[in-house]
């Protein structure tokens, strides 16, 4: 077994992660399949050979696999190939050109997620070149169709091909490590549960009228309501990955907030603490449902009050709140039964994969090493992702992209000049081959 040069690797992973995000992969319409052809060019260069699967014209999932001697259950490696659209005109750089420089890697999906892609392929193809027995099967799925929601991408998989996956653990996307959001020290958030996405809409009727003397129409009634949900506050649970990402992160910080952030759900300071840790965003989603509103509707002449109003709500519900209950809440904040609700059916309530797994004691060791004063934390995450497909299937599924980002790196992601570092490429490779080679060798 030859040494292997990281540098060199990470120099390797850049050069494909820029030819990969030149494979224009924006959803809709997807356009896969010409990313599996790439990803299967690459294996087949390394002697791997893989199945594309078609769930549908110009849809791909590519599934690879290393073969183990079955003393345990595989695991696999996930994906999602597809990307969300780049306007163009705000990029400092085309979003599909896959730029290098400084250092980096620029261009759509080098975070979301073919960063995370190329550390997972690069690291399967070290795997497979070390020629050691592996004592189960290590899998790479790359799925289309996740930013819309998996029907032609995991969640396809899952329904159809169950039988050629099989695995205990999933390594997917969904956290991250961070440096400067939550203290000094790197942070790694390896998500092991996910919120429950489920849209809502509103729809207020009744009589329109003059423009002068319309006061109670249906758009005036809705802007009353959203007003009320606005400033409602939704109620807090401290679940069990809560508890533990507060315990863990703790540790960042000085004394005595280490103390009230590890402490936080004892009633003597819950009120003060969930006002302080609320006001950040990703932490407020870890405790509590969320209601964004995601478009209002209505509108007739200039002088007309409209005789309708809709609205839109993005719901995202903590992995044990009923909807029902949820429902029930939201009819009161708004305060108008005129107002009618109608909502999807959010995925169903799964728990946590677990905390003191293999895979995941085994990732936070590897962490420690590469990353020496970082922190190893669950956390559960505010977006959905395809891992749910995977948890409903009784795998053990595991989001992080293994690289340490700042506010101003994870502003990109769906966003304008999305970018990645080589010198993360090369660590969230590495960190990916060391944790295979400790579980399946
Ligand atoms: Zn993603």
């Amino acid at each position: 077994m030859s040494e292997i040069i990281w540098t060199d690797v990470g120099r390797d992973t850049a050069r494909l992660l820029s030819r990969y995000i030149q494979i224009d992969t924006t959803n809709p319409p997807g356009n896969e399949r010409k990313s599996a052809d790439f990803l299967e060019g690459f294996l087949s260069s390394r002697s791997v050979q893989s199945t594309i699967y078609t769930p549908a014209p110009g849809r791909a999932n590519l599934l690879a696999k290393l073969e183990g001697d079955g003393s345990e259950r595989p695991i696999m490696l996930l994906h999602h190939m597809d990307v969300v659209p780049a306007n163009t005109e705000r990029w400092a750089e085309e979003p599909f050109s896959g730029t290098l420089a400084y250092g980096h890697v620029m261009g759509r999906g080098a975070i979301d997620d073919k960063g995370l892609g190329v550390m997972q392929l690069m690291a399967f193809g070290l795997l497979k070149d070390s020629g050691v027995t592996l004592k189960r099967d290590v899998l790479m799925l790359a799925v289309s169709d996740e930013e819309l929601g998996g029907k032609c991408g995991a969640q396809w998989m899952v329904k159809n091909h169950w039988p050629d996956i099989q695995c205990e653990f999933v390594w997917d996307e969904g956290g991250t490590g961070t440096l400067g959001i939550m203290g000094d020290r790197p942070v790694f958030a390896v998500s092991v549960a996910e919120k429950r996405g489920m849209i809502v809409q509103l729809m207020a009727k009744g009589a329109g009228g003059h423009g002068s003397f319309s006061a109670n129409s249906p758009l005036n009634r809705m802007v009353s309501a959203l007003n009320r949900l606005k400033s409602s506050q939704w109620p807090v649970q401290f679940g069990e990955v809560t508890k533990s990402f507060l315990r863990n992160v703790s540790e960042t910080q000085s004394f005595p907030s280490s103390w009230l952030v590890r402490n936080a759900s004892m009633p003597l300071f819950r009120s003060f603490m969930v006002k302080k840790l609320a006001s950040i965003p990703v932490i407020n989603a870890m405790l509590r449902d969320t209601v964004t509103v995601t478009s209002v509707q209505s509108g007739a002449g200039m002088n007309v009050a409209p005789d309708s109003a809709s609205a839109r709500l993005d719901v995202r519900l903590l992995p044990t709140t009923e909807k029902s209950e949820f429902l029930r809440k939201l009819k009161s904040v708004l305060g108008d039964d005129s107002i009618l609700i109608e909502s999807a059916e959010p995925p169903p309530k799964i728990g946590s994969s677990a905390m003191d797994s293999e895979f995941y004691e085994t990732l936070a060791r590897v962490i420690y090493r590469r990353v020496p004063q970082s922190i190893v934390t669950p956390i559960q995450t505010p977006a959905g992702t395809d891992s749910r497909f995977f948890r409903q299937k009784g795998a053990q599924a595991y989001g992080l992209l293994p690289a340490v980002l700042t506010q101003a790196d994870l502003d990109t992601m769906h966003g304008v000049d999305e970018r990645i570092s080589i010198a993360n490429l090369e660590l969230g490779t590495r960190i990916i081959y060391e944790t295979l080679l400790e579980l399946c060798a």
